[in-house]
């Protein structure tokens, strides 16, 4: 339960939900989306409309690499059409209608290494980004299994630890085997540290109090690392990757078959939250309806967690490999944004975790200076927890300016470099 302060007495205190209620499997949708990501080096040859499909197989657009998808389920291609997403990001919308068995495909060889995780795992639960192992700018040592959730409310990681020991046992041996990695280290809370100690990985806790559970924080606290401004947990030399990422790569070598499941915490208006597995792929729309969550105007779907996720508009939207929740909010509840002016009082600062001088930086952000909200505001120290849009009595939308400006920086350094090239 998230409760606000007194502003200027005390700081919000905001607890992480550490008890991961029982999973319910959610039927097989009829129709679902997969979103592939467009790359310049697509062909568009790699499947079309009127495509039979099998659950497990890897859907590309040019066999020679790029990004991928992995069908969720068996059926027919009906539909394949441009969708953009959140700034800008381009994809391709597969529609795939299911006719209601599985056949699996038997592309997936279960002897996995590096190069079969990077071709076939990067879309399993949790996303893991095994290429990261293959960056010759990053050297990573330490691997964390993440069995905490970054966000409040949401659950999954803990009731992957909770119920899927066997699964993550198998997915921490191959990861030693196939990364090398010296460390393998195992976050949870300390409820979960009876069953996380079965798992091979060395278990160490992390407090319940957000945002301990950011990877930032993650890294200072527990592995003892500061990332520098900047930079991320990969360049100081470690990789995260979620519990239900590896139970996923566990399951994998384990029964040959792809995972195609994802877990999804939904919390409905009332604050209630319980865990679902569904299909990757399944509209929102329809997870919603089996959780018997209707939604009036202006009521707010947030995909992820309340602190960092994105509020979307559409219900046909599908769950991806890393939604790990959605949560819906009674219009009458909802924080609304406004385009007040700071009146410099403080909260903001004091909340921040890495002291950052926020009032300053909104200023330039909002002016759209982002140059100058980096070399001088610290933008780039920001570990994106939120809380200072939680606290901001302006109800500014920090938070928003704050990705938006660090994607803006990402695309001006990507122009420059295509430039330079
Ligand atoms: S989101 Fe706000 S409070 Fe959190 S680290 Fe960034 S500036 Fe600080
Ligand atoms: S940005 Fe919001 S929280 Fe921060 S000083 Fe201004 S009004 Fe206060």
């Amino acid at each position: 339960m998230i409760k606000r302060s007194f502003f200027g007495v005390v700081k919000p205190v905001l607890k992480y939900n550490r008890e991961p209620g029982a999973v319910e499997d959610l039927p097989t949708p009829k129709r679902v989306v997969l979103l592939l990501e467009q790359s310049s080096n697509g062909t568009g040859n790699g499947f079309k409309v009127g495509d039979a499909v099998k659950t497990g197989q890897r859907l590309s657009e040019s066999p020679d690499g790029g990004g991928y998808v992995i069908s969720s389920v068996t059926g027919t291609i009906s539909g394949v059409s441009p969708y953009v997403g959140t700034f800008g990001r381009k994809y391709k919308a597969i529609t795939v209608d299911c006719n209601g068995s599985d056949t699996w495909d038997d592309g997936f060889n279960k002897e996995v290494d590096l190069d079969t995780a990077i071709d076939y795992l990067q879309c399993a639960p949790g996303r893991p980004d095994f290429g990261a192992f293959k960056d010759p700018e990053k050297t990573i040592r330490t691997i964390v299994i993440t069995g905490v959730d970054q966000d409040l409310l949401l659950t999954v990681n803990q009731c992957v630890v909770k119920n899927e020991g066997t699964n993550l046992k198998k997915g921490v041996q191959a990861l030693k085997a196939m990364t090398g990695a010296d460390r393998v280290i195992m976050v949870v809370p300390e409820s979960l540290v009876q069953q996380a100690n079965t798992s091979g990985a060395e278990v160490k806790t992390v407090g319940d109090t957000y945002p301990a559970g950011l990877p930032h924080m993650i890294m200072k606290d527990v592995v003892g690392r500061i990332v520098t401004a900047g930079d991320s947990v990969e360049h100081a030399g470690a990789w995260f990757v979620t519990a239900e990422a590896v139970a996923a790569l566990g399951s994998a070598m384990e029964t040959g078959r792809l995972p195609v499941a994802k877990l999804v915490t939904v919390v409905g208006k009332d604050g209630t939250a319980t865990n679902k597995r569904v299909r990757i792929g399944t509209p929102i729309g329809q997870v919603l309806q089996a959780c018997s969550i209707s939604l009036k105007d202006r009521d707010r779907v947030i995909l992820g967690g309340p602190m960092r996720g994105t509020a979307t508009y559409s219900l046909d939207l599908p769950v991806e490999p890393d939604t790990d929740g959605i949560v819906v909010q009674d219009q009458v509840y909802s924080a609304l944004l406004t385009d007040c002016p700071c009146v410099n009082c403080g909260e903001c600062v004091r909340i921040c975790p890495v002291k950052i001088p926020v009032n300053m930086l909104v200023r330039f952000l909002e002016a759209g200076f982002y140059e100058d909200a980096r070399s001088m505001y610290d933008l780039e120290c920001c570990i994106e927890c939120g809380l200072c849009s939680y606290v901001c009595i302006s109800r500014i939308p920090i938070f928003h300016y704050i990705k938006l400006a660090k994607h803006e920086i990402r695309m001006m350094e990507a122009a420059e470099a295509e430039e330079d090239e």
